[in-house]
């Protein structure tokens, strides 16, 4: 009996171990083995149940609850291993999953990040010139350029400039207000020829005030026209305009303008890019860029000397539309700027 309430005392002590208990803490507890039963009889008692049972004395009585507690606790001691190594298993899994996790994050965290391609611009603020470049790593060039424009132009070298011909037509037209400007798009045919090269004009656009500067004079608004060649350089003619009598061909983008923005009105009539052109062609020019984003260089710029007049009223009619739209002068970066003598 004394053997029973150690082997008893000794189940719940397992019972309550711990995950970490080592199944050799419990060593010593031995399930009965066949030959012993065999040596007390118990062993015939089940090998031969057709005769009848004889009572079992209370030893053996013992020694039988002995055997079947033996076996509990072996039965027990195998789950125990089985849970010890499934924790094992799922410990090391989440290990692994861990590990992976943080190097998946080491590998992001070391990741450049994406480029900017934001195409959202304005004039000021913000969105505004001296945040072009983040705004799209495509416009790099608005705040990193050597070459940008626009400048004040001063310093010029004066000499024998070759006239720029003309060869602008009434053409078909459309106005747009693109966000930024009022933009005219014009019919094919309209070209101007220059540096041994001809570039056909694409569309004009107003600036408010004038971009270019001349010997640090600012106008009150300005014309681009831009043009492209067959390889695709860009040459820019740009006329300053200035208080003074009405412009024809000014009024007539005027009375075309669209009704709403980023819209595109397609009038009837056509429009004649020469009734923009002063009357004297000499000029400035130098190598520079696009005034807006991306900032493209490689532009070549013509600034006509002679400014161009518009009424107080058609200028005060942009000015509803667009009160500043310039960007700022950039540096000239000594730049070779020629002019005509
Ligand atoms: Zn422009």
């Amino acid at each position: 009996m004394r053997k029973l309430i150690a082997l008893t005392a000794c189940c719940l002590a397992i019972g309550s171990a711990s995950a970490n208990d080592s199944p050799s803490k419990i060593a010593g507890v031995q399930p009965s083995s066949p030959a012993r039963e065999d040596a007390m009889g118990i062993g015939d008692a089940k090998a031969k149940p057709g005769k009848p049972a004889r009572k079992l004395s209370e030893r053996e009585q013992e020694e039988q609850a002995e055997a079947e507690l033996s076996a509990r606790i072996a039965e027990r001691l195998a789950q125990m291993k089985a849970n010890q190594a499934a924790r094992a298993a799922a410990a090391a899994k989440a290990r692994k999953a861990a590990q992976a996790h943080a190097a998946k994050a080491a590998y992001v965290a070391s990741q450049p990040p994406p480029p900017a391609n934001g195409t959202f611009w304005t004039y000021e603020g913000e969105f505004g010139p001296a945040n072009w470049s983040k705004i799209n790593a495509a416009w790099n060039k608005c705040n990193g350029g050597s070459r940008q424009s626009p400048i004040d132009i001063r310093d010029g070298i004066k000499v024998e400039l070759e006239q720029i011909a003309f060869d602008y037509r009434p053409s078909g037209f459309s106005v747009t207000d693109n966000g930024h400007t009022v933009q005219v798009a014009l019919g094919t045919g309209n070209f101007l020829s220059v540096g041994g090269r001809t570039y056909e004009l694409q569309q004009l656009h107003f600036h408010r005030p004038a971009e270019e500067r001349v010997n640090g004079k600012t106008y009150e608004m300005g014309i681009h026209l831009v043009h492209k060649d067959l390889e695709g350089r860009t040459a820019v003619l740009a006329l300053m305009l200035q208080r003074g009598r009405a412009q024809p061909a000014i009024q007539t983008v005027w009375n075309n303008l669209p009704l709403e923005k980023k819209e595109t009105f397609t009038p009837s009539i056509v429009f004649n890019p020469n009734d923009l052109l002063p009357e004297r062609r000499d000029y400035y020019t130098y190598m520079g860029s696009l005034t807006e984003p991306p900032c493209s260089e490689g532009v070549l710029w013509l600034v006509m000397k002679e400014p161009v007049q518009a009424s107080p009223e058609q200028m005060a009619l942009f000015s509803r539309l667009y009160p500043l739209n310039a960007r700022p002068v950039q540096a000239a970066a000594g730049r070779m700027i020629k002019e005509s003598q």
